[in-house]
């Protein structure tokens, strides 16, 4: 193809096309990477991508995912021929951020009315008050995507899942605020399920004897252009509350609205919910929130000191990350009581103050990992009573569960395969070997169900004091 024909070229349908080209080799989050990357130029020399996010760039060369991109380029659009693929850096500063919000505001004043913002929003929750590291890029990427161009069917719904406390519902609000500034026309609601439910409770409450009339105030939800639920989790064995948000969904989804959904865990993992919901949360952009590595809870703790106008050296910021390691909730609230402490006592934040001021933090007070407690989360986990799990079944859900378990005991304490063995009821060290062995494989050969062993898995190590006997 010649320079002239590729100016033809939409270059967002080019990348639409190599998105949906590269869902079949590649996992869907590697795919999601390459939301972050615009095409900005096609020519005979190759293609040249931009991002503002340097570690997009990183990632995508790690996984060799760029290898993948060259193919689809070479393939589809140059016969064959080598190409070069570019990446180029587009760094924004945060004053360059208000520069941005400023000419928006002023460009959409002229021309569109002003949607007012939603009223619960808290202010910090930004994306530039976010801290990027390996364990949250994915949903950062995929959130702030979709805050750029909202509606666009790919991200649509994006579901965003993690444990408590590591930043989803910050992204959401982030998200809410960076629409709000990109697109202020735009009406967005941004609601906890438990609100949403409760106004669906109280609209059914309504006198009015036809179902029409009654849910019609609710039903306003349907009208918005952005969506957000938080802790959608709630919706679980709520049937009738999930027939409604099922036709709300297919009702903005239907008009590209946008509906961000954040939740503790994956859509499968929510027990109680219908299958056609799970598919269609499954069927969006599904990014996962992990425990932010020690580098970048020392970043949080910096820009906590900058914020608050606090010094702190930085073998104390390394020791206050490296203290408190469940959550960036808990994190904050260490930092908290440290600045406490240190202006009630009117003490320098050293080692020493801050050992004093985490007693509330350190995390000796988990209860300890044992074989039973292992038991009873495996079954609590797999939906497996525990005499089931412990019986002789061989039926396969029980069976899966029941070597999860002697894995994770295998993994967690110090038990020998022969106590293992005999903690499950079995007389021969060589089941719980088999069992060991199984799941070491599903794991190796990231068979489906080897994500939920590692989740939980992490689970139990987070909330419980492992190494114990
Ligand atoms: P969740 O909704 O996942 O339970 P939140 O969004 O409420 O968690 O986050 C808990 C606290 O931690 C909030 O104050 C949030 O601003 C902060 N936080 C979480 N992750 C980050 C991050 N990566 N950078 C900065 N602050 C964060
Ligand atoms: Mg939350």
């Amino acid at each position: 193809m010649n320079n002239i024909l590729f100016q033809y070229l939409d270059n967002q349908k080019v990348k639409s096309n190599l998105i949906q080209s590269l869902r079949a080799s590649l996992a869907s989050k590697d795919v999601l990477i390459l939301q972050a990357l615009d095409i900005v130029k096609l020519s005979n020399d190759g293609v040249c991508f931009s991002t503002n996010d340097s570690s997009v760039v990183d990632t995508v060369k790690l996984k060799g995912i760029d290898k993948h991109i060259k193919k689809f380029f070479c393939d589809e659009l140059f016969n064959g021929q080598e190409i070069n693929i570019e990446f180029e850096i587009l760094e924004i500063s945060k004053e360059e951020i208000a520069v941005e919000v400023e000419s928006t505001n002023s460009d959409n004043n002229s021309n569109k009315p002003i949607a007012p913002k939603p009223i619960n929003l808290k202010p910090d929750f930004t994306f530039a008050n976010f801290v990027k590291g390996n364990s949250n890029t994915y949903a950062f990427t995929a959130a702030y995507q979709v805050a750029k161009q909202p509606g666009i069917s790919l991200n649509n719904p994006l579901f965003i899942y993690g444990e408590v406390g590591l930043g989803k519902t910050h992204l959401l609000h982030a998200v809410a605020h960076e629409i709000h500034r990109l697109y202020p026309d735009k009406v967005i609601r941004y609601v906890s399920c438990e609100t949403l439910l409760n106004e669906y409770l109280e609209a059914l409450r309504n006198p009015n004897r036809d179902p029409q009339k009654q849910l019609s105030n609710f039903r306003l939800v349907r009208q918005v252009d952005v969506l957000l639920v938080d802790d959608i989790q709630f919706i679980a064995n709520k049937e009738a509350f999930q027939e409604e948000f099922y036709n709300t969904y297919n009702s903005l989804n239907d008009s590209q609205k946008q509906i961000v959904l954040a939740a503790d865990r994956t859509p499968q993992q929510i027990k109680g919910l219908q299958d056609r919901l799970t598919s269609r949360f499954k069927g969006g952009l599904l990014a996962d929130m992990h425990l932010p590595d020690l580098e970048t809870r020392m970043v949080i703790i910096e820009n906590l000191c900058r914020r608050h106008h606090v010094e702190m050296g930085r073998d104390c910021i390394e020791f206050l990350a490296s203290s408190v390691s469940r959550n960036v909730r808990e994190l904050q609230g260490a930092f908290t009581s440290v600045m406490t402490k240190s202006s009630i006592q009117n003490r320098p934040i050293d080692r020493y103050l801050i050992e004093d001021a985490l007693v509330d933090f350190t995390e000796f007070d988990r209860p300890a990992l044992t074989v039973d407690v292992i038991q009873e989360e495996v079954s609590k986990y797999y939906d497996i009573d525990l005499n089931d799990l412990l019986s002789d079944s061989r039926r396969s859900p029980i069976s899966h569960a029941r070597q999860v378990g002697m894995y994770l005991v295998r993994e967690l304490t110090n038990k020998t395969l022969k106590e293992i063995a005999e903690s499950f009821k079995r007389k021969d060290h060589v089941t719980a070997s088999h069992a060991c062995r199984k799941v070491d494989e599903m794991i190796k050969n990231k068979d489906d169900k080897s994500q939920y062993i590692l989740d939980l898995k992490r689970y139990l190590q987070r909330n419980f004091e492992s190494g114990s006997r």
